[in-house]
Formats: structure tokens, C-alpha cells, sequence
């Protein structure tokens, strides 16, 4: 897709005043930006899971020419290659013509995993005329909003002759969803004297899954019994193949338009599907010279541990070996990089404006961010970015008419976050913040611009190209 928006250079080059997209954009331009909504919603209610967006992307890519790539397979010139990691993140590459050991790669990371309620490995359980599964949540979560709203169970399943079972049950129209208990106001009181942090504990996150008794007078847990009877049946489950699976419980909404004007995307996910969505479109639309890469990988929420979190040794043998396959040196080659860590970042809101540094914070339709830090208090675990490394972004968007801002997440005081820019950085690769503004970021249900969408789309294309 072209970028028709404002020709002056000037203006844009220095757009500190930032105003709204929508309002600098031509018509065309808004006809793109909610085109490119429409896409990204589908998208949404299609991929709740990191594994849901792996197979997504393996999809789409192929469909545009991309071919699976393993360690040893020579690389040439106009190869564009997938990596599938475990089914739970992807790496896409592009061979360009320029010289990587001259100039670089250009790297965009963003990560599919949500914060959601995992089940645990002993979850199902019967008490007082309910069935419930036990929870253990995953990533930064206010535990309260997730009681009391429709949730849909996701994942995958392996049984003792380890078969694999994909697992989803909740997200279509003549599905049943489930459920997390509240207390009624009328017996609140105490719990309403609670700090927020207590009002629900985690082991209070339990889900109901049923209330019909078996007719079996010799049973003990007649509920219960009848719940496994239900899951032989209709998945070939057993009580203890919960032992090996992975099923979280999401939020069952779809994505919706937000407003009167539609300007504005409700959703459960966008923190960080909004910039996995806008830099695979990127890097599927990007024509370049340049050698890319795009990786959307997994276990952000929890710090990117684990062997499918960025800290894993696969991206760094990913570039090893395309160097090798190249012939080219690859410590030169991770000098000259630059990487776009593409994460959310928090939208000023003016019902908790006490929170946030008006001058120095995301507005909403105002464009895609420009985090040069995150981090905490003092900028501590921050990549910070250089000035240098600024210099050569606004460029690149100055000279492809990128609407987009700077910000930082709220005063310096009040707390902080990270991001994978830091675990890239340590290869010796200059890398920076640039992400979407979120308002209400990991509630059960976030809301984004459709303007932030879409000017994310184009700054990642001009940087790719
Ligand atoms: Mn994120
Ligand atoms: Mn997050």
C-alpha cells in the first residue's frame, strides 16, 4: 500500500506538536487506514494464542512465496524464508542485494503472547453444585477484570499415546463459554475495603465449567464425572492429559469498532498483536534492498525467558548461519544492524491523567511511538537508544511521510516497563522502542486507534525498505 499523506517535509520532520492522524491524512489515506482496520480485526478473532498466530503466519506467508528455511540451507540473493519456533513464534527472513556486512539487516521484533489465565496441571475440580478449572495467570494482570465476563478456552492437549488435540471451544456463536465468580454487592462489603491488588486472588480465579449431576448414586463427584464423560466424548481427553497441555482461558469478545466514528478498535490482544499484525503486513508488502527480518516471538509478558523468549540462542544462530550461508562476517554484519522493537506502549488518558507526563506521553490517532527508552525510575533495565540511532529513524520516516510521535509511558516516579529491545541490543545491534499507544493496556479488553494501526504499518514498511 502507498502512503499518500502530507507532502511537506518540513512538516512532517518536525511534527513535535502532534496532531491527530486523521486530521493530516488525505482521503485516501482514511479510506486505508479503516481498510487496513477491517484485515487486522479478522485477524484478531482468528488468533488468540501465540500458537494460533504461528499457524496464522505460516499461512499468510506462504501464500506470498515464503519457504521454510532450516539450519544449513543455502541462501541466495531474493530468498524469503519462514522459521517456525515450536509452533509458539516465527522468524521471516528476505535476502536483499545491498551488502549485509555493509549495511546491516534490519530487524523488527514484536511478541504473540498475551496476558490470559493458564489452567493448571490439576485443574478440574467439584464443589457445591459447581464444576470449576484452577488457573495460574500468565503475565501482568488486574485480577479483578477478569471475573464476571464470557471467556473462551485455547489450546493444545497431548494424551498419553500423544496425539495432539487442538483445543478452542468458546469463541463460536452456538459455543458454550465460561465463567469467573464475583461476589455480589450485597455481601461486598469487606471485599470492598480490600485493596484492588486482593479484592480477587489467583487462587479465586477458578472457572466454571459446569453444574448438571450424573444419575449415579454411587458416584462421588457427580458433576464432575459427567464433565469427563463430556470430554472423552467430544475430545478424546482424560482427566490427566490436562498433565500435558497448554489451555488458556481468553477473554470470548470479538473485536469491535469503538465510537460513534468508528475510529477506534475494542479488543482483546492488541498489546503486542497490534505490532505483530502491522510488521508481518510490512514485511510481506516491503519491496527492498535491504536483507530483513521479522520475528514475533513468544513469553514477553514473563520476561522473555524460556526457549521460545527472545533471551533463546535461536535469533543469534538465525543470523549466524545466514551469514555463514552468505559468506559473510557476522560479528560486521550485527555491528551494522538496526532493530525496531515493536511493543505497545501506554496512550495518555485524561481519567487517570495523574499518572502520565502530558508533555512526553502518547495521544492517541496522534501515530506510531517512539519509545527512545522504557525501563524503570532511573531508566534502569532500559536499552535507551542513542541519539544517533534517533536521528536515522526520523529520517527514514521524514522521507516516507510517517505520521508518528514521541513518548514515554507516564512520570518517572510511578513505575515502568520493558520491553525486548534490551536482549537485542546485548548482540550488538542498535535497536529502538517503536510501538503502538494502548489505553487500558492488558485488560481483558484494550482499545487502540485505528490511525496508530495503520501509521505503525507504514513506519515499519519505510524502515524495512
Ligand atoms: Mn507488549
Ligand atoms: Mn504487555
Amino acid at each position: 500500500m502507498e502512503n499518500t499523506g502530507v507532502k511537506n517535509q518540513q512538516a512532517i520532520e518536525y511534527r513535535y506538536v502532534k496532531k491527530n492522524y486523521f486530521e493530516v491524512a488525505s482521503e485516501k489515506e482514511v479510506e486505508q487506514i479503516y481498510k487496513f482496520a477491517e484485515k487486522y480485526k479478522k485477524f484478531l478473532d482468528e488468533c488468540k494464542t501465540e500458537r494460533e498466530v504461528n499457524d496464522y503466519v505460516l499461512e499468510q506467508v506462504k501464500s506470498f512465496g515464503f519457504s521454510e528455511y532450516n539450519f544449513g540451507d543455502k541462501l541466495k540473493t531474493g530468498d524469503k524464508k519462514f522459521l517456525s519456533n515450536r509452533g509458539k513464534g516465527v522468524i521471516l527472513f528476505k535476502i536483499g542485494e545491498n551488502d549485509i556486512e555493509k549495511q546491516g539487516l534490519r530487524i523488527i521484533v514484536s511478541h504473540l503472547d498475551s496476558p490470559r489465565l493458564d489452567l493448571k496441571q490439576i485443574p478440574l475440580y467439584e464443589s457445591d453444585g459447581l464444576c470449576f478449572l484452577k488457573t495460574h495467570y500468565y503475565g501482568g494482570i488486574k485480577k479483578y477484570q477478569w471475573t464476571a465476563i464470557p471467556l473462551a478456552l485455547h489450546g493444545v492437549v497431548y494424551t498419553k499415546k500423544s496425539d495432539k488435540i487442538n483445543f478452542t471451544i468458546g469463541e463460536k456463536e452456538e459455543e458454550p463459554v465460561f465463567y469467573i465468580n464475583d461476589l455480589l454487592p450485597h455481601l461486598g462489603k469487606g471485599q470492598l475495603m480490600k485493596t484492588a491488588n486482593t479484592v480477587i486472588s489467583a487462587e479465586q480465579l477458578n472457572i466454571v465449567v459446569g453444574g448438571k449431576a450424573k444419575k449415579e448414586a454411587s458416584v462421588k463427584d457427580k458433576i464432575k464425572e459427567n464433565i469427563l464423560e463430556i470430554l472423552y466424548k467430544n475430545y478424546k481427553i482424560t482427566e490427566d492429559d490436562f498433565i500435558s497441555a497448554e489451555i488458556s482461558a481468553v477473554p470470548a469478545f470479538k473485536a469491535k469498532d469503538v465510537g460513534f466514528d468508528r475510529s477506534l478498535i475494542g479488543a482483546y490482544g492488541h498489546d503486542d498483536r497490534v505490532c505483530a499484525f502491522s510488521s508481518l503486513m510490512a514485511m510481506i508488502d516491503a519491496k527492498n534492498k535491504n536483507t530483513t527480518i521479522c520475528i514475533l516471538t513468544d513469553k514477553e509478558e514473563i520476561g522473555s525467558d524460556g526457549v521460545t523468549g527472545i533471551k533463546s540462542k535461536l535469533y543469534e544462530d538465525v543470523i549466524n548461519e545466514m551469514c555463514i550461508a552468505l559468506k559473510k562476517n557476522a560479528s560486521k554484519v550485527r555491528q551494522n544492524s538496526m532493530c525496531i522493537s515493536a511493543d505497545v506502549t501506554s496512550a495518555y488518558d485524561s481519567n487517570f491523567a495523574e499518572v502520565f507526563e502530558k508533555n512526553n506521553s502518547a495521544i492517541l490517532s496522534c501515530g506510531v511511538c517512539m519509545n527512545k527508552f522504557t525501563g524503570d525510575g532511573g531508566k534502569r533495565e532500559s536499552n535507551d537508544a542513542s541519539a544517533e540511532m534517533v536521528q536515522k529513524i526520523r529520517k527514514i520516516f521524514a522521507n516516507n511521510n510517517v505520521i508518528w510521535q514521541t513518548s514515554e509511558l507516564g512520570k518517572v516516579d510511578l513505575g515502568g516497563g520493558g520491553t525486548v529491545a534490551k536482549f537485542i541490543a546485548e548482540l550488538n545491534i542498535e535497536t529502538i522502542d517503536i510501538g503502538v499507544a494502548v489505553i487500558s493496556m492488558h485488560a481483558p479488553y484494550e482499545l487502540i486507534s485505528k490511525a496508530d494501526l495503520y501509521s505503525a504499518y507504514t513506519a515499519y514498511k519505510a524502515f524495512l525498505e
